[in-house]
């Protein structure tokens, strides 16, 4: 069906083209860490805290095939597990605190340390899973 496109409608960001070329993964990994674009850089990778665009509004980047699922929480997880325990076991040995003391400490950071990276952690495996063109089937 055809459809004719008035001109005060704004203008439709480009169609991306997949040139096949190298995407540079690392560059792409740190976009998506600070929030931005794999493709443009532009800070367009998510329209709320933990949920992606469908596409970029300035590149025209199809996102959307580019799910990441579970595997950031998981990489959050094993992230803040290598953060924290080593935490806990240095201070258990130098101070030996109550338990209360462990849990004040510790249950605060873990979820402060888990907000500030998932959605860091989360750009960054986009930007990977979208530097590898790695789309499900
Ligand atoms: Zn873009």
């Amino acid at each position: 069906m055809f459809h004719a496109m008035s001109p005060s409608e704004p203008a439709a960001p480009p169609i991306p083209i997949d040139d096949g070329e190298p995407r540079d993964r690392p560059i792409a990994m740190w976009r998506g860490w600070c929030g931005r674009c794999p493709r443009c850089g532009e800070p367009t990778l998510f329209r709320a805290y933990l949920k992606m665009a469908s596409t970029c509004v300035s590149c025209g980047e199809d996102l959307e095939p580019f799910r990441a699922d579970d595997a950031p929480a998981y990489f959050t997880i094993f992230l803040i597990g290598h953060i924290v325990v080593p935490l806990v076991l240095m201070i258990e040995r130098s101070w030996a605190p109550s338990l209360w003391v462990h849990a004040l400490l510790w249950i605060p950071a873990s979820v402060a340390l888990s907000l500030v990276l998932l959605p860091r952690i989360k750009g960054a495996t986009i930007g990977l899973l979208w530097a590898l063109r790695f789309k499900p089937r």
